[in-house]
């Protein structure tokens, strides 16, 4: 496995994407299905903890948004919800 993203058990995978539309700069886990479609379509993402925006950058050395991590995590250890 050679995916830098986060899997879930539904086998949706979320990528950090760095939110530059405000000060608060987060890098905020988006869907990797929704993240192809903005950039094919130019239509602005919704993040795990419901922002959305149009990302236009890759994050970089901005800490993941604390909702967003909080989301995953829970994606990731949720059994029979
Ligand atoms: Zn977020």
């Amino acid at each position: 496995m050679t995916d830098t993203g986060t899997t879930t058990e539904t086998g949706t995978t979320t990528v950090p994407v760095l939110d530059d539309g405000d000060h608060d700069r987060f890098a905020h886990y988006v869907v990797q299905d929704d993240l192809v479609r903005s950039k094919a379509t130019g239509e602005p993402v919704r993040a795990l903890c419901g922002k959305i925006w149009t990302p236009d950058r890759d994050p970089k050395r901005y800490p993941v948004c604390p909702t967003c991590k909080e989301i995953a995590a829970r994606w990731q250890t949720r059994g029979s919800n």
